[in-house]
């Protein structure tokens, strides 16, 4: 960055906050395996290692028409999924919006609200629903407390979510209820976290798929574990070697013990509806990244450091800085910088930027985006060498716009991988954008539940 001396101090200052180290990066890695085999042992650790009753692997051949239901991300999507076997999928979906009223209202508003949607679906699309019911996956991407294949109590609400009278109660039950009600033939045949479904969907293409990983609104992996190691299970004998554990891995180190938090990060938990919560997820994924950027900025506005000292409304404004706009910011690649100006002029109402203003909001964004990306290959790397798939190797499916769109997001987390275990993990592990977890994925395993004994 060029700029003044007292430019040039801030931003080095603040960049060396966000620094993570590769020694830091072991230490996160240590105290992640710590906390993987604590969850594993007792019910009601930091890391969840909520067992998923996803017992088995698909092969590609499972076939049927099947609905599923997503909960959880920017939209509610309703997908009729037709499985045809050979690996192949044909999906038919349908996004509608979830109003912020809807996501802290009544929890029974928000079912009848689902209730609705998936009828108009079914209206819409003519599904054949009278001779028999349609069995359907439901994708609740929150920490719920499985019971059984199709039964899990809401644990907490994350990502905006804080619907009254849900946390403890049978989501399920909840929701078939609101189908009965309005007379919907659907029977709710599982209940699914995203990064089950993310692993099942590609398992249903590559069989080396070992585990599923989100990067979107929210961050949070599964994998599948030996049945042998998840002590706590007491839900009677299984016959199966193994079964995907869905890991809540957004609330590793909600005790502050290994990652350093900068004050800009303090500042948006402190301001998020769960302060204390979901501290790994609020450093990496879509729904924060864009505010603590925000953060970094307005600090140095006040510091007239930047833009003249001068911030707009807009900025002034929580969660106004999108995680998008780092993205865009971070590729923009012109001489002049004239995409970042307009986020920041044009969208963001910045009365006037320098050049050397928007080269420092891209220096910012650059290390709270490679910072995101570092700390998420430290919760891979503890996956990886828990299940000693450093040596083996393995597919990481993965899905969520931080991962497919920010820039070399990717390539920092391989960086963060070749640091903790050497070159030859490029050549061993293979992340696999998975787009369809909560479509075929719930499919698949809507398919599994219907089939079991
Ligand atoms: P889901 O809500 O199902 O996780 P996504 O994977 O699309 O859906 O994630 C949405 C999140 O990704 C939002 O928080 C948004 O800020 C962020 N996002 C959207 N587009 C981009 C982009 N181009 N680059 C980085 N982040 C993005």
């Amino acid at each position: 960055v060029d700029g003044s001396e007292a430019q040039k101090e801030a931003v080095n200052y603040i960049a060396k906050e966000f620094e993570v180290s590769t020694e830091n990066l072991r230490t996160i890695v240590k105290q992640f395996n710590e906390d993987i085999d604590k969850g594993l042992q007792r019910h009601g650790a930091t890391v969840a290692m909520i067992p998923s009753f996803v017992q088995g692997r698909p092969t590609g051949q499972e076939k049927g028409k099947y609905l599923a239901l997503d909960l959880g991300g920017t939209n509610l999507r309703v997908c009729e999924v037709n499985l045809l076997g050979d690996s192949k999928v044909t999906i038919h979906q349908q996004k509608f919006v979830v109003s912020n009223e809807l996501k802290t209202g009544e929890m029974r508003h928000l079912c009848d609200y689902i209730a609705d949607c998936v009828d108009s679906f079914l209206t819409e699309n003519g599904s054949d629903k009278l001779d028999s019911d349609l069995q359907l996956g439901f994708t609740f991407s929150f920490p719920v407390n499985q019971t059984a294949i199709n039964r899990g109590t809401l644990m907490q609400w994350t990502k905006g979510f804080d619907c009254h009278g849900a946390i403890g109660k049978d989501v399920v039950i909840m929701l078939q209820d609101s189908f009965r009600r309005k007379n919907l033939n659907v029977n709710i045949a599982a209940i699914v976290n995203d990064t089950v479904g993310t692993l099942m969907a590609n398992g249903y293409r590559d069989p080396k798929s070992h585990m599923g990983v989100i990067l979107g609104t929210g961050t949070n992996a599964a994998y599948y574990e030996k049945m042998e190691k998840i002590l706590k299970w007491d839900h009677g004998e299984i016959n199966v070697p193994e079964m995907a554990v869905n890991m809540e891995w957004g609330a590793f180190d909600n005790e502050r013990r290994v990652i350093h938090l900068t004050p800009y990060d303090n500042k948006l938990d402190r301001e998020s509806i769960n302060p204390r919560f979901q501290i790994y997820e609020k450093l990496i994924s879509g729904m924060y990244l864009g505010e603590i950027a925000r953060n970094v900025l307005l600090h140095l506005i006040d510091r007239t450091l930047l833009f003249n000292g001068l911030s707009s409304i807009d900025l002034n404004k929580q969660w106004s800085f999108e995680t998008a706009y780092m993205s865009t910011i971070e590729a923009d690649a012109t001489q002049d910088l004239s995409d970042t100006q307009h986020v920041l002029e044009s969208i963001l109402a910045i009365p006037t930027t320098t050049l050397i203003d928007r080269q420092i909001v891209k220096k910012v964004c650059e290390f709270v985006g490679v910072r995101a990306a570092r700390l998420s290959a430290a919760g891979l790397g503890a996956v990886l060498s828990h299940c000693n798939k450093v040596e083996e190797g393995c597919t990481i499916a993965i899905d969520g716009s931080v991962f497919e769109f920010y820039p070399n997001f990717a390539d920092n987390m391989m960086a963060g991988l070749k640091e903790l275990f050497g070159d030859q993990i490029e050549n061993k592990v293979k992340f696999s954008l998975a787009r369809d977890g909560s479509g075929l994925g719930a499919a698949v395993i809507a398919m599994m539940a219907h089939n079991a004994p």
